[in-house]
């Protein structure tokens, strides 16, 4: 599914700690005439592949564009690491579609979250809302992608450990497939054709568009369309076109919209099918809808109401949505809460397992009391969560102990969650971003996976893992940021 796979073995320390070499050894890394003329050929083919981002300066202009940001050389990641976060993406995919089927669950692990974050609040009601009126769709498709660091172990072990799943607007599959062309050309540059000939090829945003290919083809009406639901500016729209452009390729029609275009424009038959602009929609497909700011006013909420009420498919509907927030992520890690979804399928939920750090309820009462001691003691081995997506919203030491000590004694903690902290090794790389000089940085990977499954009634009629997604950033922004803009794009070196 992702091509060959080199096979090199881990070096070991003397101690048995795994070292992840990084794929440019030090006296590469400061040759800097070498260095300047590889990042010279690596920003013209990412240009040339589509590795596209509009400009900082003019997010908004169809005239001028830049390279997404990159990491110049690929990263090293361990064979048995990769597989693994491959292995248990259909796990997931199955797990997030039955936690989407179980409303008492989701009922009951938000209750305490609803009562004190007006957004899930208001993602929350328009669930209600919609279980009361009754199912219009019986067909469900789930695009999400799983995220992941390497751990370190403090018997420096590397494991494969989850930092989120995110069910709604997961993006970068286009782009990320373009990347391993251009790291390709840079070790091929640099002499190395031997190892450019082990990077993979990554087929993600195809996987994708062939899940939507599938639903549309599910809905039955050759006439309807797929919708994209977008923001009015969004810098990284050519990842959205790569996706776009892959559906056009097979024929289907896409759309583009804000959610304010819905408010206005948008109506149901008597049949429930939703019309904008003359066409019906096959699918929603969310690349927005997941902030409170992407619902600034209350049409939004008429709007996002709107859709989930309608017989599109919905990708992701409401519930699958809801499954995605880090308070549900939070409610599995207790124990055997995986294993209840699972009970047919106890390897997929241990495989689930092995994925997980300790995440924790910060809820009124002693259990909450509890942990909220141990973080304020060791506030660098945890991360404090809100219930938000899109980056740069979690909290990390000296900010997570002033902040656990300010609303410790009242209702709004249950707004947030904590997460052990994640301690992945670090390696050196240069990122390259528009604008910025060259600079050596030490840096931490994130692998993401992607997930697609169709539910048609009861029954998982696709359930895929197309591709990946490795971001790397600078520890200078170890605390949080990947999706705030600091981290860029890479390519696995498998070792
Ligand atoms: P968001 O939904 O806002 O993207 P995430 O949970 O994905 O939030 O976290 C954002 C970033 O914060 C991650 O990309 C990662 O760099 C960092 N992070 C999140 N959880 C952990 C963790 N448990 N340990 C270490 N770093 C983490
Ligand atoms: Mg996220």
């Amino acid at each position: 599914m992702y091509g060959r796979l080199p096979s090199l073995s881990l070096p070991r320390r003397a101690d048995g700690e795994v070292i992840l070499p990084p794929v440019a050894p030090d006296d590469v890394l400061h040759n800097s005439g070498l260095i300047q003329q590889l990042a010279v050929a690596a920003k013209d083919a990412a240009l040339l592949r589509g590795v596209l981002m509009r400009t900082k300066e003019d997010p908004s202009s169809t005239e001028s564009t830049s390279y997404a940001p990159f990491s110049l050389f690929p990263s090293p990641v361990p064979k048995k690491l990769f597989t693994e976060a491959y292995e248990v993406q259909q796990d997931f995919n199955m797990l997030v579609d039955r936690i989407s089927q179980d409303s008492e669950f989701l009922t009951k692990a938000l209750a305490s979250t609803v009562q004190v974050d007006e957004f899930t609040a208001g993602l929350f009601s328009i669930y209600k809302q919609v279980l009361e009126e009754g199912i219009t769709q019986t067909i469900t498709l789930g695009i999400n992608r799983s995220d992941y660091m390497f751990d370190r172990g403090q018997d420096h072990s590397t494991s494969l450990k989850q930092i989120e799943i995110n069910t709604i607007a997961a993006s970068y599959a286009g782009l990320a497939e373009r990347v391993p062309d251009v790291h390709r050309h840079v070790l091929n540059f640099w002499g190395k054709s031997d190892e450019a000939a082990k990077i993979l090829t990554n087929n993600a945003v195809k996987g994708i568009a062939e899940g939507i290919a599938k639903a549309w083809q599910l809905y039955g009406s050759p006439e309807a369309v797929v919708l994209f639901l977008v923001e009015k500016v969004s810098r990284n729209i050519f990842d959205q076109r790569c996706l776009e452009m892959e559906l056009w390729y097979k024929n289907i029609r896409v759309i583009r919209r804000q959610t304010l275009d819905i408010y206005e424009r948008g109506s149901l038959d008597d049949e429930k099918r939703l019309f904008v602009d003359g066409y019906e929609i096959a699918i929603a497909y969310f690349r927005t809808g997941y902030s409170p700011e992407d619902y600034h006013n209350d049409d939004c909420w008429v709007a996002r109401l709107l859709i989930e009420r309608s017989k599109a498919i919905k990708c992701p509907d409401i519930a699958t949505h809801l499954a995605g927030t880090k308070k549900i992520q939070q409610e599995l890690a207790r124990s055997g809460m995986v294993e209840k979804f699972l009970t047919d399928c106890p390897k997929s939920a241990e495989r689930i397992r092995a994925t997980f750090v300790g995440l924790y309820s910060i809820d009124e009462g002693p259990e909450g009391d509890e942990i909220i001691k141990k973080a304020v003691e060791d506030p660098e081995g945890f991360v404090l969560k809100p219930q938000r997506e899109g980056g740069g919203n979690n909290i990390f030491g000296e900010e997570l102990k002033q902040l656990l000590g300010n609303i410790k004694d009242g209702p709004k903690r249950s707004a947030y969650i904590l997460m052990d902290r994640i301690k992945p090794q670090t390696v050196k790389n240069y990122l390259l971003h528009p604008g910025s000089a060259l600079k050596l940085s030490e840096c931490v990977v994130e692998l993401g996976v992607f997930g697609v499954y169709i539910r048609k009634c009861r029954k998982l009629v696709m359930n895929e893992s197309p591709g990946h997604l490795l971001r790397t950033k600078s520890t200078e922004f170890a605390d949080g940021g990947v999706s705030a803009g600091v981290a860029v794009l890479d390519t696995p070196y498998l070792i």
